[in-house]
């Protein structure tokens, strides 16, 4: 057992991973402390978190009067900052990308919840974070799963195995999602997330982005990754062995658990705050194949990760139009899969591509999806 505190900057505090985070970090004041908050538009909410936890440095986009003990500062100037040992990327979008580069080239380790940033830019992370000699930790519990199954083991991987609960939409017909609404999409069976994320578990592009992270955090080639339906979401990921061995990682679903994780790690410790699993009073544990064709987010994903260069950044720019337009009700739920299937369709990729142009392609595919959208309007009303 180590006694050190280990020293956090927190970007995306005010979101909901970022805000259970600091529910776990309350938990252990002896072990953790917060140096660094940056929060959303929410600024009251970022205020309170200021207040609590007292940190060096904060960033906001909207300037307000900070106690005595507080600075502002970019968000690179905190994830690099000398008194940060690990940096928490809980940011949604392309924000986190440049700070997390900034971390990583500091060496700092990187517990990463957002999504977008080794699904836009996994190549030049990993090699960087291997350059630099940065850990990543990951907080997704997918991703947590398959790190917890990995350690100790020497012996290759034979599969990994993506648990996905389905979302609320499994069984439903063509029929019947052209008909969702906003609300139905929102209430997602077992996890409580954000809006952006619970949208994106519904059409299962969660799912797709989470095959291009695990490609990139676990240098596993797509061939050997599978995904199955699992509706209780208690069993988080597995991997399969040479010898046909199955390791998974099982908890209730809940985020703390691979966030805890990620900050104690290589300690677990004590939470008796988090919710354990009585396994009698698991009635069971059930599993269906997938349906591709129900689902052609997640096929589109998949294409666009083993494609690779720029094309993954495209999928994440219009997946996010979309999902704002559907949130809108600018569009229909099958519309999100449309727009961005026609996005990509329009893009010429780059392969090895350097950080400005996956940004730069990120920017196109948003202008694309958006103006796709206003000709399909235009086209209903004549
Ligand atoms: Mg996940």
């Amino acid at each position: 057992m180590s006694n050190t505190v280990k020293k956090l900057a927190v970007l995306g505090s005010t979101g909901s991973i970022g805000q259970q985070a600091l529910d776990i970090i309350k938990d252990f004041p002896d072990k953790f402390r917060i140096v660094g908050l940056a929060g959303g538009k929410n600024t009251s909410l970022l205020a309170g978190q200021i207040s609590q936890f007292q940190p060096k440095l904060a960033y906001s986009p909207i300037k307000f009067s900070l106690p005595d003990k507080t600075k502002f500062s970019s968000m690179e100037e905190m994830a690099t900052h000398p008194d940060v040992d690990i940096v928490i990327i809980a940011t949604s979008g392309k924000t986190g990308l440049a700070p997390t580069l900034a971390a990583i080239r500091s060496g700092k380790k990187i517990a990463l919840a957002n999504k977008e940033v080794l699904v836009m830019a996994g190549e030049i992370i990993m090699a960087e974070a291997k350059y630099h000699r940065a850990q990543i930790l990951p907080i997704d519990s997918e991703h947590s799963a398959i790190w917890q199954c990995l350690r100790g083991e020497k012996a290759e991987v034979a599969r990994l195995i993506l648990t996905a609960s389905g979302g609320p939409f499994y069984h439903y017909s063509p029929t019947q999602l052209a008909k969702v609404t906003i609300e139905e999409a929102l209430q997602h069976p077992t996890w409580k997330m954000g809006k952006k994320v619970t949208i994106d578990s519904a059409t299962l592009m969660n799912k797709g982005l989470e095959l291009i992270e695990a490609h990139w955090l676990f240098s596993i080639p797509f061939k050997k990754m599978e995904i199955i339906i699992h509706p209780q979401s208690i069993i988080h990921s597995l991997v399969e062995f040479a010898d046909g061995s199955l390791k998974a990682q099982l908890s209730t679903p809940d985020m703390r658990f691979p966030i805890q994780y990620a900050l104690s790690y290589p300690e677990r410790l004590a939470n008796p705050r988090l919710p354990h699993i009585d396994l009698a009073r698991l009635n069971s544990l059930t599993f269906e194949t997938i349906n591709y064709s129900m689902f052609p987010c997640l096929q589109l994903a998949l294409n666009a990760g083993k494609k690779g260069g720029t094309y993954p950044s495209v999928l994440c720019a219009a997946d996010e139009i979309a999902v704002e337009l559907f949130l809108k009700q600018h569009i229909n739920f099958p519309g999100i899969a449309e727009i961005i299937a026609h996005t990509i369709s329009l893009h010429r990729g780059i392969a090895k591509p350097t950080l400005d142009e996956i940004l730069a392609a990120d920017d196109w595919a948003r202008d694309t999806a958006l103006k796709l959208t206003q000709k399909a309007n235009l086209c209903l009303k004549q």
